[in-house]
């Protein structure tokens, strides 16, 4: 049980990700929360990786137009 400021495992931050800025988040163990200290990004870790995980995706498909539907699922 470790209690340092930081989370289990270190996140960057999906909001500065897209901004290709690589900012590696904080956990706020009270809210059980990572927050970023560059922007107003914070959430939870399913949050985080949900968000993350989207950043990569549109890395990936630059240009190509989503529907609702597919960020969603
Ligand atoms: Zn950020």
């Amino acid at each position: 049980m470790a209690q340092s400021g930081k989370g289990r495992l270190n996140y960057r931050c999906p909001s500065c990700f897209m901004r290709d800025l690589d900012i590696d988040m904080f956990y706020d163990k009270e809210k059980e929360e990572y927050y970023c200290i560059r922007c107003q990004y914070r959430g939870s870790e399913e949050d985080v990786l949900k968000k993350n995980e989207m950043a990569r995706f549109r890395y990936g498909f630059i240009g190509k137009r989503f529907t609702m539907e597919e960020l969603r699922s």
